[in-house]
């Protein structure tokens, strides 16, 4: 028999600020999947629960795939759904395990607790036993409290922001752990911070800070002593005590000295972060400069992508504010996409007209009429759909997903696309299921503030990022934070 390893990843970023809670209809949406019925929707693909698969059957593991549960970015996880979720994974965990591997978010909070990580692995850790190795890995907008780091053996932060290395970051954790098992070491973890919501640049990997501290990671790493280090940037649209960048050692506890090394390095590592807070990488528009910007540019052989960065659900933001492309329609832009706004409602009355069909219909602003109204529009529908595709570029590689009932709203010279499902779009796929080539497109507005870039980036001629409201807002002092520990940057000090 091999060793018995459990496998387990529930996900959430929970953005605090918003009054969308997220129930367990938001993780059936998005993908709800319990023991046998994890393989055949990961295996093969982009992420870490397919490098999860893999080890166990390169080291011959028993592994018991217990849970995989993913949702789109948004409000607090409600007391029902969270006590469903953990509740499936806690009842697997007991003192037979070799090992428990996990792919958690980092940045979870649900009406119960505002660490839902540092909770959950609390309640593992006392279930499984002091001695299991507990590998986790992570994303690096975790907000990584002491919690997690007493009650895991080791903590493994995606490398990448785009995040295409989900599953390279598996494999870490699970080699990590494989390496425990086998008592070449004896993974420890502890977590460094500062008085700072947000730094290392929001964790983008190609520029600024980053590029030094992910070279530190990898240099420190392959001490000895060390098992991992890893830099997260921290999810700052959440109100809680610890929100914030934070840089997390994995350390062998067998070899001496090796808890003191790992202070040291994560100390220095913290320093380099509090002293490069302010080193940010990009800068945004408001609508009407950026659409100054486009009239200027004129046409060429290549699409100019907008980034409608605050209103991104991938931070958990509604995803139907229509702000941007009231913009867009004002400008009276030729050769436009505009991808996505949420508004089941809006998706009903296109269904009606049918294709060909001419609607006059409220369009986005529905979840939060107070921050934002709908826009009236005109349009005529070109597509209906039940909204499903599949992820192609370096992100989610292989991963199903879908919009739900969505349709192709034409505007003027823009096309948008209408949902069910809120998401943030990162892939060429969201456009092309609807029979839309971004390619050949003048203008492509995508809700997305980073991980577009992974597909949009090498079709753009041009990538323009536009702050035109949104709960992801850049103005962190626009927010009103009560929960977070004061004094602390950029809410209290320049
Ligand atoms: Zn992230």
């Amino acid at each position: 028999m091999g060793r018995r390893v459990l496998s387990a990843s529930i996900k959430h970023e929970t953005n605090t600020f918003s009054k969308l809670l997220t129930g367990l209809d938001a993780y059936r949406s998005r993908g709800l999947h319990l023991g046998d019925a994890i393989a055949p929707v990961y295996l093969g693909t982009n992420s870490e629960v397919a490098a999860h698969f893999d080890a166990a059957a390169e080291n011959g593991w028993d592994m018991v795939p217990v849970i995989a549960a993913n949702a789109v970015p948004s409000g607090k996880v409600t007391r029902e759904a969270w006590e469903y979720l953990s509740g499936e994974l806690l009842a697997a965990v007991d003192d037979t395990y070799d090992g428990i591997l996990l792919a958690l978010h980092g940045a979870m909070v649900t009406e119960v607790d505002e660490d839902g990580e540092g909770a959950l692995l609390q309640a593992i850790r006392d279930k499984a036993g002091p001695d299991v190795p507990i590998c986790v890995s992570l994303d690096l907008h975790a907000n990584v409290t002491e919690e997690m780091a007493q009650n895991a053996s080791g903590l493994f932060s995606f490398r990448t922001y785009p995040h295409i290395d989900t599953y390279a970051t598996g494999k870490r954790a699970a080699e990590a752990l494989q390496a425990a098992m086998e008592g070449e070491t004896a993974p420890h973890c502890l977590v460094a911070r500062r008085p700072q919501i947000d730094g290392a640049n929001h964790g983008r990997s190609q520029d600024g800070p980053m590029i030094g501290l992910l070279r530190r990671c990898k240099e420190h790493g392959a001490e000895g002593r060390i098992v991992d280090v890893s830099v997260n940037g921290g999810f700052p649209w959440a109100d809680i005590e610890w929100a914030g960048p934070s840089v997390t050692v994995t350390y062998d506890n067998d070899k001496d000295g090796a808890a003191d090394r790992a202070r040291e390095i994560a100390e220095s590592m913290m320093d380099t972060v509090w002293e490069e807070r302010a080193n940010v990488t990009i800068k945004h528009l408001q609508v009407g400069e950026a659409m100054d910007r486009i009239k200027a540019a004129g046409s060429g052989d290549k699409p100019i992508v907008l980034a409608d960065f605050s209103d991104n659900p991938g931070g958990g933001s509604y995803g139907d504010n229509p702000t941007l492309l009231a913009g867009m329609i004002e400008a009276d832009l030729q050769g436009a996409v505009f991808g996505t706004i949420a508004d089941p409602e809006a998706v009903i009355a296109c269904q009606r007209a049918g294709v060909r069909g001419t609607v006059k219909i409220p369009l986005g602003g529905k979840i939060d009429p107070d921050f934002v109204p709908p826009l009236r529009v005109t349009g005529e529908v070109v597509a209906i759909s039940e909204g499903g595709f599949t992820y192609e570029g370096p992100m989610a590689t292989g991963m199903r997903n879908t919009m739900g009932p969505t349709v192709v709203l034409r505007i003027g010279g823009i096309d948008v696309i209408v949902t069910t499902n809120r998401l943030q779009v990162l892939d060429l796929a969201i456009f092309r299921s609807q029979g839309i080539d971004p390619e050949e497109k003048q203008i492509v507005a995508v809700k997305s503030a980073h991980h577009f870039r992974g597909a949009f980036g090498p079709i753009a001629r041009e990538v323009l990022l536009v702050d035109a409201l949104g709960l992801a807002t850049p103005s962190l002092k626009s927010l009103h934070y009560e929960n977070v520990r004061r004094p602390v940057w950029p809410l209290d000090m320049e």
